[in-house]
């Protein structure tokens, strides 16, 4: 009998009950590889010393002072840290407490730029289909993900889709990825000219997309390209480095090898690498000096911006980051994962694609590789290998409705940054165990 009111009251999930390095141990003793860092959180795995110290630390001195009241040195100081390695042009971080609430507070910033220099028509937010933001309202209605909006939809602002950057099932036959980037870039131009380019916000995306669409990297060009279409019509790009950020990808924020800088980018999972709930959104100096110049603040807030506690959680996670090298292993180990997957996956009968950057790695599932016909949505196949890799001691993020919310299955891969050679190896080997036995599992 439980009182939680888990996030599927038809399963009894195992007792998490300790965890260390990249694994979790549950209260029967059987141990599980954190290869999805729980939702590409775990970016330093479980039961750092230094983080827990700095945290212990914290709370002695002081866990927790009202932000309309007070600043912190830690919150300053982890401030400093972001600002310093972020893309130029942006200079505050907006401190909250995960990654829904950075997406919430990016929107209204957003609107209230425009209301700030006198543009109060600007009301449309753009997004893209497959995308996720998050589930509280505001970021509910910009993402696009049918099966997460359709029975909120009633409660959800209006906002406008245009095509993901999905180059498995986007891509047409003889096209350039160049070609598809610039083809998906036009698609965006044309919203914003139908919907009246005076009138709109924002266009928002994920830099490389994650848990509704798994792993899926932009075309070369394509963020150049938003970003120009973004400029000529005045409206801000911002882009959701929730999942794919703070060195999933092998860089610090993914958007470095786009070559562009967003006016707003959201920060959180890895940030503070589940030490502690955290998250940012990063804020351009225009943004900042339109506030500053006009009403002199951002009109928003909750109780727990820039928790103390939750701040020396990240600033201690992000320098262990800086100072161990991780991001070089995150690309050296992203590349042996790789390599792993197409060996192991290569030549499945079904599997269609693998893709993604970093330790940002997802497999999709087909039914035929000639045709990417997916597997019927009804077999719950994503739902068989979580199953079936839990049963081997491999904790994966698969999900269902990849393609258009409904059909369509992946497998998300974000293990820790700090993975071995071995580590790996034991992923891959033990997914393809899950994958043959959810698969040989079908009615
Ligand atoms: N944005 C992206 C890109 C995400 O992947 C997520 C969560 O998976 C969110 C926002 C929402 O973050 P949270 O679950 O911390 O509210």
């Amino acid at each position: 009998m439980t009182h939680v009111l888990h996030r599927s009251l038809a399963h009894t999930y195992p007792v998490a009950a300790s965890g260390q390095g990249v694994t979790i141990r549950d209260e029967a003793g059987r141990d599980y590889i954190d290869a999805s860092g729980g939702a590409a959180v775990s970016c330093l795995g479980h039961g750092h010393p230094e983080v827990g110290a700095a945290m212990k630390e914290q709370i002695d001195r002081l866990s927790y002072a009202h932000t309309s009241f007070f600043t912190t040195q830690v919150a300053e100081e982890l401030a400093d840290h972001l600002i310093a390695h972020a893309p130029a042009g942006l200079s505050h971080a907006y401190f909250v407490s995960g990654g829904s609430e950075a997406v919430e507070a990016a929107l209204k910033m957003a609107r209230q730029y425009f209301v700030e220099i006198g543009q109060p028509e600007r009301r449309h937010f753009i997004a893209r289909r497959q995308s996720y933001h998050g589930n509280t309202l505001g970021a509910l209605a910009v993402g696009g993900n049918e099966w997460r909006r359709a029975q909120f939809a009633p409660l959800l602002v209006e906002t406008h889709h245009v095509s993901p950057a999905y180059a498995y099932r986007g891509l047409w036959a003889g096209e350039t990825l160049e070609a598809y980037g610039a083809r998906l870039a036009d698609e965006l131009e044309e919203t914003i000219r139908r919907l009246g380019p005076e009138t709109v916000i924002g266009f928002v995306a994920e830099t490389v997309g994650g848990a509704t669409s798994g792993a899926i990297t932009p075309p070369p060009g394509y963020f150049e390209r938003v970003r120009a279409v973004c400029d000529r019509y005045g409206v801000l790009l911002v882009l959701d480095e929730v999942m794919c950020g703070m060195g999933r990808t092998g860089t610090l924020h993914a958007v470095e090898q786009e070559g562009i800088v967003p006016d707003l980018m959201t920060i959180a999972k890895g940030m503070g690498g589940g030490y502690a709930p955290i998250g940012a959104t990063l804020v351009s100096e225009k943004i900042v000096r339109a506030f500053s110049a006009g009403s002199g603040l951002f009109q928003h807030g909750h109780t727990y911006l820039g928790h103390a506690v939750a701040c020396a959680a990240a600033l201690t996670v992000q320098r262990i980051i800086q100072r161990d090298g991780l991001l070089a292993n995150v690309r050296d180990m992203g590349g042996h994962l790789m390599r792993r997957l197409e060996e192991r996956f290569g030549q499945h009968a079904h599997v269609g694609d693998i893709r993604g950057r970093g330790l940002f790695q997802a497999i999709e599932l087909v039914q035929d590789r000639a045709t990417k016909e997916p597997f019927d949505p009804a077999l719950k196949l994503h739902a068989r290998i979580k199953r079936e890799a839990m049963a081997r001691g491999l904790m994966v993020y698969p999900m269902g409705g990849t393609i258009d919310g409904r059909r369509g299955d992946h497998v998300l891969l974000a293990p820790p940054y700090i993975v071995t050679p071995r580590d790996v190896d034991a992923i891959v080997e033990r997914l393809g165990d899950a994958v043959e036995a959810a698969l040989s599992g079908r009615p």
